[in-house]
């Protein structure tokens, strides 16, 4: 069984009640030989989905900044075949994208049949920051939501299997994490005076992702809330998911992969016994 919160369509959703901390009743120990396991089955479901090439599977990770997006993406996704898989990050839009509706960066990025897309941020930004940071009328963000909801529908219904994660952290977890970036000199990089100013803006965000995932969890494109103060359950409950989920396609993708197994052989054998007469 998962770890994720699944949001039910069309619910309130009040991120204050769900907990940012959990560990499944395992040791951080259980839990990174957990992990080994579950890439490994990650691996083998993704190198199913390219072979089948009937599906394509996006997930979407979203999170308060230091939420641990990158990292989750590393380790989850430590196993799989690079061939099947594209990652995207999506950073402030360029004078080009918007020049576009805000989905067009979005919608040129979505994974082919048999691909993986990873987003790192995705087109949530655009009832997020945008929101926050008011870089719209209030009348556009507000329709952004329904847009999202039929964009994610149209790739549904066009063989896209959507998962998408919200990392919960808590706002102290936020704070140590950035002070911790400022003592390793290898997150460095990390650093930004940018963090610390959208922290000031925590509540706001909150209450954006609450609206997010309030009006844009769908059974066809679900969000899910991982509890990711710990980093190792985060990773758990992420890869859990994307497993549950994705075991409920195996069948259809072996019979279809038997199918054309079956073509296969017979065109070989035709080709022998054609040049056996030549
Ligand atoms: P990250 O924090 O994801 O590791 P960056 O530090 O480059 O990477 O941050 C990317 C920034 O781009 C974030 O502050 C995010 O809010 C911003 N961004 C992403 N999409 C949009 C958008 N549609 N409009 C405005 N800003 C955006």
């Amino acid at each position: 069984m998962s770890h994720a919160i699944r949001i039910k369509p069309a619910s309130r959703v009040d991120l204050s009640s769900i907990p940012t901390s959990a560990d499944g009743g395992m040791t951080k120990e259980e839990g990174k030989a957990r992990m080994v396991e579950l890439s490994g089955e990650i691996n083998e479901l993704q190198d199913l989905l390219y072979a089948a090439g009937e599906q394509s599977l996006l997930v979407v990770f979203q999170g308060m900044d230091t939420a641990g997006k990158d990292g989750a993406i590393k380790s989850v996704f430590r196993s799989v075949d690079p061939l099947g898989v594209k990652s995207w990050p999506f950073k402030v839009p360029t004078e080009l994208e918007l020049a576009h509706d805000f989905l067009w960066r979005v919608h040129a990025v979505t994974p082919r049949k048999g691909q993986l897309a990873i987003f790192n941020r995705s087109h949530y930004e655009d009832v997020l920051v945008v929101r926050v940071k008011e870089l719209v009328p209030v009348k556009e963000w507000r329709a952004r939501y329904d847009h999202i909801n039929a964009f994610e529908k149209l790739l549904a219904d066009s063989g896209t299997i959507i998962l998408k994660f919200f990392l919960h952290i808590s706002k102290d977890e936020q704070e140590e994490r950035l002070l911790a970036r400022e003592e390793e000199v290898e997150k460095a990089w990390k650093l930004s005076v940018g963090d610390w100013k959208e922290r000031e803006s925590w509540n706001a965000y909150q209450a954006a992702y609450e609206d997010a995932l309030a009006k844009c969890s769908t059974k066809h494109a679900p969000w899910y809330v991982i509890p990711a103060d710990r980093k190792w359950f985060r990773d758990i409950a992420v890869a859990e998911t994307i497993i549950e989920t994705l075991k409920s396609y195996t069948d259809a993708w072996r019979e279809s992969l038997d199918a054309v197994g079956t073509i296969r052989k017979a065109e070989i054998d035709a080709f022998r016994s054609g040049q056996g007469e030549s």
